[in-house]
């Protein structure tokens, strides 16, 4: 058995018009270091604006999948729905009901906003109201709080249309929500309570930020009373529903937007023109999964080789794996901790790969905290090189990518795939 959370958001394509990508995507619970899957993807002038011509096609899917399961390699593999991981926006969306900032607005209880003359928003300062149900939502028992679009996600036998809709995410409702508003008040002084921050302040805050324990309850009732009913937006409102979350599916980690939101980076990155957005994307998926496939069948067998043109040197070690004597292809680091730049590479008589390069004199943490740059080898490196010495390549513990720092430092950064374990 295996658990599916599923990402809707949207994607805007270029600056310029309002033209948007909208993908339904997909990751395993269970292999949480499995990409992001493509399930399907809307491109329109605007966001999808009908959620069953949106919703349909994903829904006709996915309900013989989690009755029947699927076939993989002969067996039979049952699929649970976990849950669906969206901002707030799309939540409302999909669920059919009225936006985050109505005063129905709530996806987990019946609290009922307030319009703030003051903060020209609508606040939501009561605590403990009821929690909605699955049974009262479905039969449209919630009044303003449903649209007039019902969404098809509710013919999904077996989803909670509110437990399994999650509000803490944390990178929207907390790195990004709650956080940020914070840290931009006290910045900007437009929370109301301070005014501006002076740079001191900002360091000071900085050098408290790096000691913080997470927050305690009662931190919307403290937040009532510091900064004013005006504040409690629906992002501060959400805070008291992370509980219930947590209680139904277990650490924050695990209801995260981050995996997603790094795809959608990655589909937007497919688009390198104005016309034909959605073709380009999937031609480019089409692509580099044929490239996958053959890249698989080839890393297979590689073995390590050098290749000369001219002056210049390069060493392929193996799959998506070559240093070269090229500045930026250069730089490795030992086990035995020294930073190395590739100057050659010969053939030894038993057909063994010896690298000749120059280790660096002297190098330091880039950074200190909060915890030092080395032990994630990050390193800052002056551009003064000890006489040449071999290496093998079993000696090299990474690569490095080289990003230019003053005129004569670099800062080093592992590349991650070369990272060699032990
Ligand atoms: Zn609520």
């Amino acid at each position: 058995m295996i658990s599916i959370n599923i990402n809707i958001d949207g994607l805007p394509v270029h600056k310029s018009s309002k033209f948007q990508l909208w993908p339904i995507l997909c990751n395993v619970h269970e292999f949480p270091y499995l990409q992001a899957l493509p399930i399907g993807i809307f491109y329109g002038k605007s966001k999808p604006t009908d959620v069953n011509e949106f919703l349909t096609p994903f829904v006709d899917e996915i309900i013989p999948c989690l009755e029947n399961g699927i076939v993989v390699n002969d067996h039979t593999i049952s699929i649970k729905l976990r849950c669906f991981i969206c901002d707030s926006p799309a939540r409302a969306f999909v669920k059919g009901v009225v936006n985050f900032n109505g005063k129905d607005g709530c996806l987990k209880c019946t609290i009922n906003g307030e319009y703030s003359y003051l903060s020209r928003t609508v606040v939501f300062p009561s605590l403990h109201c009821p929690l909605r149900t699955d049974a009262i939502f479905r039969r449209k028992g919630y009044g303003k709080h449903h649209t007039t679009q019902e969404s098809p996600l509710q013919r999904i036998p077996g989803l909670d249309m509110i437990k399994d809709f999650v509000v803490a995410d944390p990178l929207h409702l907390l790195e990004l929500g709650v956080m940020k508003r914070l840290l931009t008040g006290w910045q900007v002084g437009n929370l109301g309570y301070t005014g501006k921050f002076s740079s001191h302040h900002i360091q000071r805050l900085s050098a408290a930020i790096e000691s913080i324990k997470l927050p305690k309850e009662k931190f919307i009732e403290e937040f009532i009373r510091i900064y004013g009913e005006q504040y409690i937006t629906s992002n501060i409102h959400n805070l008291e529903h992370i509980v219930g979350d947590v209680n139904q599916f277990g650490s924050l980690y695990t209801i995260s937007a981050y995996p997603f939101e790094s795809y959608l980076f990655q589909i937007k990155n497919l688009v390198r023109q104005g016309n034909n957005c959605l073709e380009q994307v999937v031609n480019r998926m089409l692509e580099r999964n044929a490239i996958h496939e053959r890249g698989d069948k080839m890393s297979e067998n590689i073995t390590p080789k050098i290749i000369r043109r001219g002056s210049y040197v390069r060493c392929e070690i193996k799959n998506e794996f070559m240093i070269s004597n090229s500045f930026k292809d250069a730089w490795f680091l030992t086990k035995n901790l020294e930073i190395v730049k590739m100057i050659d590479a010969t053939t030894d008589c038993n057909g063994g790969i010896t690298l000749h390069g120059c280790p660096v004199q002297n190098y330091s943490n880039f950074f200190e905290l909060p915890i030092r740059s080395s032990c994630l080898y990050i390193f800052l490196v002056k551009l003064f090189l000890k006489s040449g010495k071999t290496y093998n390549i079993n000696d090299i513990t990474c690569k490095f990518v080289a990003v230019p720092y003053t005129q004569n430092t670099i800062v080093l950064l592992p590349l991650l795939h070369t990272i060699c374990a032990g």
